[in-house]
C-alpha cells in the first residue's frame, strides 16, 4: 500500500484551471465571477436572478447507508459521479457542503471528497475557504450581542433572560463553552445571566442561508427568528430586537455561491453546511437552483444515512425549493456491509461473504425507503483494495432481488474512469421520466402526526413516545400558525432507532422525543431523539497537533 497517495498528495498535485474557465464552461461571463485568488469564485448575485425562468437540468441526489466507521465515501461519490458524467458527454455540476472548521482540527477527515475524486483547492475548501462561515458566525453573534444591549439599556421588550434561547456561536470545537455565565463584572457589564457557545455549522442563521432563494428572503427569516421568550412565554423575534437588516448585510457576499473545480476541472458548487441533525445537512438552496439552470445534471449530497439525510433533502429541502430529484444514488460499502453485519472494525481485512449478506438488510431498507418518495433508486459501491469479488457479487445480488441495480465504482482509485458504468446508469434512469417525486407527508398534516410518519415509514418505529408536554408544545404552535412546517429531525445517524447500537434493520423500537424546538426563521420544527451535540469536543489527541507548514509553506498533516 505503500504506493497510495494521501488525499492531501493527490489535491496538490492537481492541474487546475483559472476558475475563469471553469466558469466559462457553464457560461458563467468573466464579469460574473467575482475571484477569490485564482481557483475560487463566488457566482455574483445579478446573474443567479438573471436565470430565472430558464429550463432545469436535472437533479441527482447521492445519500447513503446508516454510516459506520468504516466509511462510505458520500462526497468522494458525489464528486466522481459528477466528473463520470463529464467524461460520458454530460454538462454536470457538483454540489456539495463547505467544511466546517472545527473537525478539521479534531479527527482527521476532510470534506473534499477523497482519492481521485475530489474537489480543490481542499486545502482552502477546509479551512477558511472564502469565509463564508465567518461572516455567519459574525451574523449570529452580532444578534447576541443586541440582545444582551437591549437587556443592557433597559429591557423594554421584557424578554425573560432566563429564558434567551439564542445563543452564541464560534468555527471551533470547544466543550469549555457549551455553557457559560455572561455578563459577570458589575453594573457596567449588563445582567448575569446563563448563556452558552455552540459551533456556527448549528446556527439557525447557517440554515437560513442554505434555504433562503435570495437576500430579501434571506432578511425575513432572519427577521422570524424567535430568540427568547417574555414572562408570560409570548415569543420575542429578532426583529423586535432590530437586528436583520445589519446581519443580512453581514451575510451579503456569503450568499453567493462559491465555485471550484475537481480534480478532472469540472465544475463545483461548494456553499453552505448545516448540521445534519438539528438542522437539514445539505448544501444551499441558492447554490443548487443555480446549478440547475446551467448543468444539463447537478449532483448532490445529503448528510448522514438516507433515514435522515435523504428525508430531510425531500421533505424539506426539496419542499421548500420545489425541487424534483430525478434519481438518488445509495452509496454503500462492502466494508460497511460487513460491520451492518456484526464484524468488527479490525476485523474488516478478512472475506465475510456470510456476514455482508447479513449485513445487506440495512441497504434494503434505504432502498425501499428512497422509492416510498417516488424517486428512482441505483446503487453505487464504492469500491475499496480489501473488496473480495465473492463479497462484491453478493452485494450486486442482494440488490438484485429488489429490482434494483448495484454498480461496482472505482472513483476513488481511477477518477471518472471508473465510475463510467454509473453514469450511463444514471443518465438513463434520468432520462427515462420515471421519477415522480413527492415529499413523504402533506404541509397540513398535524405536527405530530408528521413526526410518527417519518418514523413508522422510515425507521419502522412502532410507535413514537413525547411526554405531553411535548404534544401540547406542538399543539401551542400549530395554534402560533407554525402547523404546516416540515419536522427536522434530530436522531442518532448510526441506526435507523434511536439506539446507535442497533445496525442492520431494526423493527418494533420505539422513538422516544426528549424536546422540540422551533426553528421559526429556518421554516422547520426541530424534534429531538436521544442526546444531540450542538458543540463538540476535541479528542485526547487533536489532529491540530500535527498540522503544521513544511519548509515549502505548504500545509503538513491536514489529511
Ligand atoms: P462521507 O461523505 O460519506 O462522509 P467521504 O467521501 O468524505 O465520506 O470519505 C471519507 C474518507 O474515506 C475520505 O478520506 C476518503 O478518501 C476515504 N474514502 C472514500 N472512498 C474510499 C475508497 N473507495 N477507498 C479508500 N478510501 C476511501
Ligand atoms: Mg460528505
Amino acid at each position: 500500500m505503500a504506493d497510495v497517495k494521501s488525499d492531501i498528495e493527490i489535491a496538490r498535485a492537481a492541474q487546475k484551471e483559472p476558475i475563469q474557465e471553469i466558469g466559462g464552461k457553464l457560461g458563467i461571463p468573466n464579469e460574473s465571477l467575482l475571484p477569490y485568488g485564482h481557483d475560487k469564485a463566488k457566482i455574483s448575485a445579478d446573474f443567479i436572478a438573471a436565470q430565472k425562468g430558464k429550463n432545469d437540468g436535472k437533479l441527482i441526489l447521492v445519500t447513503a447507508i446508516n454510516p459506520t466507521p468504516a466509511g462510505e465515501g458520500k462526497t468522494t461519490t458525489t464528486v466522481g459521479l459528477g466528473d463520470g458524467l463529464n467524461r460520458i458527454g454530460k454538462k454536470a455540476v457538483i454540489c456539495i457542503r463547505e467544511a466546517s472548521l472545527g473537525p478539521c482540527f479534531g479527527v482527521k477527515g476532510g470534506a473534499a471528497g477523497g482519492g481521485y475524486a475530489q474537489v480543490v483547492p481542499m486545502e482552502d475548501m477546509n479551512l477558511h475557504f472564502t469565509g463564508d462561515f465567518h461572516a455567519i458566525t459574525s451574523a449570529h453573534n452580532l444578534l447576541s450581542a443586541m440582545i444582551d444591549n437591549h437587556i443592557y439599556w433597559g429591557n423594554a421588550l421584557n424578554i425573560d433572560i432566563r429564558r434567551v434561547a439564542w445563543r452564541r456561536v464560534m468555527d471551533m470545537n470547544d466543550r469549555a463553552l457549551r455553557e457559560i455565565v455572561c455578563s459577570l463584572g458589575g453594573v457596567a457589564n449588563g445582567f448575569p445571566r446563563e448563556a452558552g457557545f455552540d459551533i456556527t455549522v448549528a446556527s439557525e442563521v447557517m440554515a437560513i442561508l442554505c434555504l433562503a432563494t435570495d437576500l430579501e428572503d434571506l432578511e425575513k427569516r432572519l427577521g422570524n427568528i424567535i430568540i427568547g421568550y417574555r414572562r408570560d412565554k409570548t415569543p420575542v423575534f429578532c426583529r423586535d430586537i432590530k437586528a436583520d437588516g445589519a446581519m443580512a448585510v453581514l451575510l451579503k457576499d456569503a450568499m453567493q455561491p462559491n465555485l471550484v473545480q475537481t480534480l478532472e476541472n469540472n465544475p463545483a458548487f461548494v456553499h453552505g453546511g448545516p448540521f445534519a441533525n438539528i438542522a437539514h445537512g445539505c448544501n444551499s438552496v441558492v447554490a443548487t437552483t443555480t446549478a440547475l439552470k446551467l448543468g444539463d445534471y447537478v449532483v448532490t449530497e445529503a448528510g448522514f444515512g438516507a433515514d435522515l439525510g435523504a428525508e430531510k433533502f425531500f421533505d424539506i429541502k426539496c419542499r421548500k425549493a420545489d425541487l424534483k430529484p430525478d434519481v438518488a444514488v445509495i452509496v454503500a460499502t462492502v466494508r460497511a456491509m460487513k460491520m451492518n453485519g456484526g464484524v468488527k472494525k479490525e476485523d474488516l481485512g478478512a472475506e465475510n461473504v456470510e456476514a455482508v449478506v447479513q449485513g445487506c438488510a440495512n441497504l434494503g431498507r434505504h432502498i425501499q425507503n428512497v422509492k416510498k418518495f417516488g424517486v428512482p433508486v441505483v446503487v453505487a459501491v464504492n469500491h475499496f483494495i480489501s473488496d473480495t469479488d465473492a463479497e462484491i457479487r453478493a452485494v450486486q445480488d442482494y440488490v438484485e432481488t429488489l429490482g434494483t441495480e448495484a454498480i461496482l465504482c472505482k472513483h476513488w482509485a481511477e477518477g471518472s474512469a471508473g465510475i463510467e458504468a454509473l453514469s450511463q446508469k444514471v443518465v438513463e434512469l434520468a432520462e427515462s421520466g420515471a421519477s415522480q417525486f413527492a415529499p413523504l407527508y402533506a404541509d397540513d398534516m398535524p405536527l405530530f402526526e408528521k413526526i410518527e410518519t417519518v418514523a413508522k415509514s422510515i425507521y419502522h418505529a412502532s410507535e413514537v413516545i413525547a411526554d405531553k408536554s411535548v404534544r401540547d408544545q406542538l399543539r401551542q404552535w400549530e395554534e402560533q400558525g407554525y402547523g404546516n412546517l416540515p419536522v427536522c429531525m434530530a436522531k442518532t445517524q448510526y441506526s435507523f432507532s434511536t439506539d446507535p447500537n442497533l445496525r442492520g434493520a431494526p423493527t418494533d423500537h420505539a422513538v422516544p422525543i426528549r424536546e422540540v424546538r422551533l426553528s421559526a426563521g429556518a421554516g422547520f420544527i426541530v424534534v429531538i431523539c436521544g442526546q444531540i451535540m450542538t458543540m463538540p469536543g476535541l479528542p485526547k489527541v487533536p489532529s491540530s497537533e500535527k498540522i503544521h507548514l513544511n519548509e515549502q509553506g505548504d500545509i503538513e498533516g491536514l489529511f
